[in-house]
């Protein structure tokens, strides 16, 4: 038995995913079974896999939360099939959406991302105590506050008139989440999925 890393009880842990297998599991069926992996820093090159980025974090009931909580919801959210979808110059906007829920989604994400062991995961990190209260917040469903933690969502597209990414090509990337630094040692958190790109930033 080990400790689950958000309860921080006794468990068999399951094999958790911080971007959803079902993100991955619909890139792998569109794909023959491969992922491209353009890893966001490094120099391992780009690359084959059908790894999933799983490692043994959460017992069974954390792991259902958070699904039952924010990811099952948000999905159907990125997926257009809740609500509204509207681009503006800084971002996008959710229209008729539980915003809380894909707020949380977004936040658990980056949190289990932050605590993963797995390779495509080593640039995310959360400093403390910051971290700590983050995953209380979590098990307790609560929202955890904008200044702790603000998403910032746009949606991917290329400008490039020949040969581009199409909207199928960028919904089918992934990179390893990046940070990305801002003046006065301020870091923020940067990942992609289903075509839309996300960033995690701290104002604490
Ligand atoms: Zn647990």
């Amino acid at each position: 038995m080990k400790l689950c890393e958000m309860c921080k009880s006794e468990a068999v842990l399951q094999s958790s995913h911080a971007i959803p297998d079902t993100i991955f599991k619909r890139i792998l069926r569109e794909n023959s079974g491969k992922l491209i992996v353009v890893p966001g820093v490094g120099s391992t090159p780009v690359h084959y896999s059908n790894d999933t980025w799983d490692t043994e974090q959460l017992c069974k009931r954390c792991e259902g939360l958070l699904n039952t909580n924010y990811e099952n919801y948000s999905i159907r959210v990125l997926r257009g099939k809740v609500g509204v979808v509207k681009k503006h110059a800084s971002g996008v906007t959710f229209e008729d959406v539980e915003t809380r829920k894909v707020v949380s989604f977004f936040i658990s994400i980056f949190w289990r991302a932050a605590n993963s062991k797995h390779e495509s995961y080593s640039k995310v990190y959360i400093p403390e105590p910051w971290n700590d209260q983050i995953r209380a917040m979590l098990a307790a469903d609560e929202l955890v506050p904008r200044n702790l933690a603000t998403v910032k969502i746009s949606r991917l597209f290329d400008s490039t008139k020949k040969n581009g990414f199409t909207q199928q090509n960028l919904k089918s990337m992934l990179v390893s989440p990046f940070p990305r630094r801002y003046r006065r040692g301020c870091y923020s958190f940067c990942f992609i999925l289903e075509g839309f790109f996300i960033e995690i930033l701290s104002l604490a």
